[in-house]
């Protein structure tokens, strides 16, 4: 643990004015009197994107025309964004493509995934993965046990070690490193190295952890990976996603969704399918272009910090806002019921911190983060079942480009008015909207 801190607010001023990644907030536009802690959700709006999407549309599409597949490099886009992205995962040029969504690439690697481990041991015919796993991994994975005649199973984070050397049976496991719910984060290489020695493939989601802590695909020796373009990586609603596989996989296998961008010669018009070399083939359909070209001022925002220290000054900053933000939760909010539901260890912790509600319903989690966006103060709330051990929680991401000690500051100020106040019993902030 750091050592105590001073919590006032002059104090986190004082560390914002010292802080050498603040100038790094200036590349976004954020709305006046929003306090923003919910990048792990949706990243906000780089200063570059606008002119980029209007440069994209007007130019490159409406004077360029089709020319600007060659003359823009739109056919490039999935590679060239790719690499940028894979700067930040430990990903070698070439190795990682932008495509589709998170759930489609999941989709695809997965089942490489399942193909590869049958190929080598059919008796291996389970995928395991997190019970409380985000839920479109889930959906994807059991469909793709079904199609592969395999079957899901779902422990608890901890019980996964010892079901691993139950028997030799696991061909897959599927894990997102930080968790959506409680912030908790697997150790890469210690999980993968779990993994190959129970003779299982190792296949990560790093929606959470992609430009928010550092990751190293390969120092991990992991075998494949998709993550997000609109959390951390600040790509814009919807934004493409991407994926990874180890090279020693990525010519093995060719995914499912064998569209014509994956094909070794798109433009040859051949009837059969041949795939591309290498990862080219997990391209199915055309490039996203308007997406992609956002996508990439997102990704710029966080290599941006690379003349700063890169991923790991971010990953310090991130840290010291996740244990201001407790040690103040403990200061100011300890009689209000709300658990701390994120690990205190800032190692096993990603760049979140959820707090759990009180399992005896005297407090509405939905209600108060909606009290709280009122006031300008937007995080999120997350269902869980309402017991102790999987309460409904607030989430407060923090993202190190841009978020300042004195909005956690400010943001647990407002949680404890809110709180102390009642206001959140109002009547407006219990109705609930389709997205939470
Ligand atoms: C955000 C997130 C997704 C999003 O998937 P989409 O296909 O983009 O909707 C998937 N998995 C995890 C773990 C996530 O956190």
């Amino acid at each position: 643990m750091t050592a105590p801190q001073n919590l006032t607010r002059a104090a986190c001023a004082a560390r914002d004015a010292a802080d050498p990644l603040a100038p790094l907030r200036e590349q976004f536009d954020l709305p006046a009197g929003v306090n923003y802690l919910d990048g792990n959700s949706l990243g906000v709006l780089p200063r570059a994107t606008a002119a980029r999407v209007q440069d994209v549309v007007t130019q490159e599409w409406g004077q360029g025309l089709i020319r600007s597949w060659n003359s823009a490099g739109w056919i490039d886009l999935p590679r060239r964004v790719g690499d940028k992205i894979g700067r930040l995962v430990g990903a070698a040029p070439g190795e990682l493509v932008v495509a589709d969504s998170t759930s489609v690439n999941l989709f695809k690697v997965l089942s490489a995934a399942a193909r590869i481990a049958q190929a080598n041991d059919p008796a291996r015919r389970v995928i395991v993965s997190e019970r409380s796993n985000f839920p479109t991994d889930l959906y994807i994975a059991e469909s793709v046990a079904a199609q592969h005649g395999m079957v899901l199973e779902l422990h608890e984070i901890d019980a996964i070690p010892a079901r691993l050397a139950q028997a030799a049976d696991v061909a897959v496991l599927m894990l997102t490193q930080v968790n959506y719910r409680s912030g908790r984060m697997a150790d890469m290489a210690t999980v993968t190295a779990q993994a190959h020695a129970a003779g299982a493939l190792m296949l990560w989601d790093l929606a959470h952890s992609a430009g928010a802590v550092p990751v190293d695909l390969n120092g991990a020796n992991a075998d494949f990976a998709v993550g997000c373009g609109y959390k951390y990586l600040n790509g814009g609603p919807g934004a493409p996603a991407f994926c990874w596989a180890h090279p020693r996989h990525a010519d093995r296998f060719w995914q499912p969704l064998s569209g014509w961008m994956g094909h070794a010669a798109p433009f040859v018009f051949e009837p059969g399918y041949r795939p591309a070399p290498g990862m080219q083939r997990y391209l199915c359909g055309t490039p996203q272009v308007i997406g992609m070209s956002a996508l990439e001022c997102g990704v710029n925002t966080v290599l941006a910090a690379e003349p700063l220290g890169g991923m790991a000054a971010l990953r310090a900053k991130s840290v010291a806002l996740s244990e201001l933000f407790i040690a103040l939760v403990r200061q100011e909010l300890a009689h209000s019921g709300l658990s701390i539901h994120t690990p205190l260890d800032p190692a096993q912790r990603g760049s979140q911190v959820s707090l759990g509600v009180p399992a005896d319903g005297s407090v509405d989690g939905y209600a108060v983060m909606q009290a709280l966006i009122a006031r300008g103060v937007i995080g999120d709330y997350r269902a869980g079942d309402g017991t102790a051990a999987e309460p409904h929680l607030l989430r407060f991401g923090f993202t190190p480009l841009y978020t300042r000690f004195v909005d956690v500051f400010d943001a647990i100020q407002t949680l404890a008015d809110v709180l102390a106040s009642g206001e959140w019993r109002e009547a407006r902030f219990m109705a609930k909207a389709a997205v939470t």
